[in-house]
């Protein structure tokens, strides 16, 4: 069985706070990942089920290879349907938000949330959460917020009424948000969950395949040219970086997405502790898109926070720098020697 995430007080006010909205809005983080659209997609379809129908908001473009999931096409933009949304989360009676810990990661979007009279559920899984809300629903050990999303289904008892079109996304969230439960996935109730995912006969394997499995060549050829050209392996300090400039993205026709998960395969040099991507942004002048990944106990986060305006997890992390690729270079060659003795 499940631990419960949620008291019975909680269990209550977020039921009722369902039963008494008629106007729902969902939404998540820019530059959304497959937790965020999971969490998003598994949270509106259980609202479905409860009869509502909640519009499920994103800040702006997601990547290609989330678009198959079921439900997509609900989805609505911000940056295309800003004037839409704005109205509607001001008549807004409920907005859950899902997957961030601080409204600045919906970047426009931010602004219409903050003022928006609605009452606000959070569910999310990173250090520190700062949303205005009448019920925080915050857990940074467990893996997902697809997971979160799963656990308080369950604990509504809304699981067994629902389908396929809610365990899709909640095992696609729960497995980009853990590698492929690769990291950040020894606890036994997240293997719990994933096995009542199956019995909605959900084809775990094709899941995997529709994400990592579904590349340009484009992209299979820039991971080469990245690997090979742009890798720089500082032994010493157990740390790698790559950089990916506007150049590379015009060479090898760069779609949103195409970068994702390339920041995780330097660590399978052994010995290896941090590897660090950078990558221009593709129309913004000075500003550097940074993402972090370690291995053991080495604090991502933290180094995000000092050095590189972001956050996140443990284990893998983001942020930006507001510079060129050359000063961005020495910024990570100054972090990497200021955690010189986290990295031995
Ligand atoms: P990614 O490298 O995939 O962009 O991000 C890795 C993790 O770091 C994500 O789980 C994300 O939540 C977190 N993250 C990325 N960028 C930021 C940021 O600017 N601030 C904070 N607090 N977390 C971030
Ligand atoms: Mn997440």
């Amino acid at each position: 069985m499940l631990q419960e995430i949620l008291t019975e007080g909680e269990c209550s006010l977020l039921r009722s706070l369902i039963n008494d909205s008629q106007t729902i809005v969902l939404c998540c983080h820019q530059n959304a990942d497959g937790d965020a659209i999971g969490s998003l997609l598994g949270m509106g379809e259980a609202l479905r089920q409860m009869g509502k129908d909640p519009l499920m908001v994103v800040p702006d473009q997601y990547p290609d290879f989330l678009q198959w999931l079921p439900n997509t096409e609900k989805i609505v933009r911000y940056d295309k349907r800003r004037e839409f949304v704005d109205t509607v989360l001001k008549i807004a009676d409920l907005v859950f938000c899902l997957d961030f810990n601080t409204l600045s990661r919906t970047a426009d979007l931010a602004d219409a949330l903050s003022k928006t009279p609605a009452k606000t559920v959070l569910i999310d899984h990173h250090l520190d959460p700062d949303v205005p809300c009448v019920l925080k629903i915050s857990y940074p050990k467990i893996s997902s917020a697809s997971e979160l999303v799963f656990r308080i289904v369950w604990q509504l008892g809304l699981f067994d009424e629902l389908g396929k079109h809610f365990a899709i996304p909640v095992y696609c969230g729960m497995m980009t948000d853990t590698g492929g439960f690769t990291f950040n996935s020894n606890n036994p109730e997240t293997f719990f969950i994933v096995s009542q995912l199956l019995t909605k006969r959900i084809d775990k394997d094709k899941i995997y395949r529709n994400v990592y499995n579904n590349y340009s060549e484009h992209r299979l050829r820039l991971v080469g040219h990245v690997l090979c050209n742009r890798l720089v392996v500082d032994s010493k300090h157990h740390a790698t970086w790559f950089t990916i400039t506007r150049d590379d993205m015009r060479d090898f026709q760069f779609v949103k997405g195409d970068a994702e998960g390339i920041v995780n395969m330097p660590l399978q040099i052994k010995g290896v502790k941090l590897s660090i991507s950078l990558r221009e942004d593709t129309d913004k002048d000075n500003t550097i898109w940074v993402s972090l990944r370690s291995v053991d106990d080495f604090p991502c986060n933290e180094m995000a926070q000092q050095f590189f305006n972001g956050g996140g997890h443990l284990n893998a992390s983001g942020g930006r720098l507001n510079c060129n690729m050359e000063q961005a270079v020495e910024v990570v060659k100054k972090a990497i020697e200021a955690f010189q003795p986290l990295l031995k």
